[in-house]
């Protein structure tokens, strides 16, 4: 843990026994290990096993750091407390309540993916109060003695936010970052329901771009240091789907949206990446929750 210049560290969280799908972020500091985004407790075997492999046991756990409280960046949190009470858990405000008090966000998660979400998640225990930390929008936040700079960043998410790290400028930026699996500087924007706001989420891309970034960090999936390219072409796809979405309302039949949307998806980005990446992009994200998200963005919000 002493080695500074290669912090942080991507964790591979092999979720669902497959390579680059879901990393956390671990971050050293001066009161131990910083996990950005834990990820879902189906996993924590794979996190536990990653920090051991930086030489660090789950007790050299000071925080978590999340980004936001959906199950597969938050869900472990409050089994990692129950395990090892003096863990801090990082979360906005309007996450805050859900981590005590799961109930809502664990009906509407079951809404979703119903009798598969012990497979694909594990448990979701609540986390106490007492262990909760809620930095508000634009705070210097002190985690275990190192700075970072939030911004609450809704778009992907109401309750997500961004935190940037002051000694190494990366920015972790969960979902906010959209999904990045593969070298090509293609970016996709995961948008389901029920948070989806375009505008929002460019106004929060603006802002993680104003930080300049020496990398931005995103779940799905690890570390690009290319932040500027990388961010200008989140906010070229996220328009592009906007519209996209614009025009099959206006022109395509109710029953025959949602695959439309997803084909003419699927063609950007065959056009875009490797035929290896593409399937790699097919796994990271339903498209079909995608198409979901924006129709409801275009009916409620915009
Ligand atoms: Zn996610």
């Amino acid at each position: 843990m002493n080695d500074s210049s290669s912090w942080p560290r991507v964790l591979d969280l092999q979720f669902l026994g497959r390579a680059g799908r879901i990393s956390a972020g671990a971050i050293d500091t001066p009161a131990g290990v910083l996990v950005v985004d834990p990820g879902p407790a189906s996993c924590l075997p794979a996190l536990v096993g990653g920090l051991a492999a930086l030489g660090c046991a789950p007790r050299d756990v000071h925080g978590l750091l999340l980004t936001h409280i959906h199950l597969d960046h938050a869900g472990a949190a409050g089994t990692i407390v129950r395990q090892h009470p003096h863990v801090k858990v990082y979360v906005h405000e309007r996450g805050a309540p859900h981590l005590v008090d799961p109930a809502k966000l664990l009906a509407s998660a079951t809404r979703l993916y119903g009798d598969q979400m012990d497979r694909l998640w594990g448990e979701f225990a609540a986390v106490p109060a007492a262990n909760l930390v809620v930095p508000a929008d634009g705070d210097v936040l002190d985690a275990g003695g190192a700075l970072f700079d939030v911004a609450y960043t809704a778009g992907h998410a109401s309750h997500h936010v961004c935190y940037r790290d002051r000694r190494s400028g990366v920015v972790y930026a969960g979902d906010t970052g959209g999904i990045r699996v593969g070298p090509s500087p293609y970016v996709l924007p995961p948008t389901p329901p029920p948070d989806i706001d375009v505008r929002a989420w460019h106004g929060s891309i603006a802002r993680v771009r104003a930080w300049e970034p020496s990398g931005v960090f995103v779940t799905h999936f690890g570390l690009h240091r290319d932040a500027a390219a990388h961010l200008d072409a989140l906010g070229r796809e996220l328009d592009a789907w906007d519209e996209l979405a614009g025009t099959i309302l206006a022109g395509v039949p109710a029953d025959a949206r949602m695959s439309a949307f997803v084909e003419s998806v699927r063609e950007r980005v065959r056009q875009r990446v490797s035929a290896d990446e593409a399937v790699s992009y097919r796994d990271s994200m339903s498209l079909e929750d995608c198409w979901a998200g924006l129709e409801r963005y275009w009916r409620k919000v915009r």
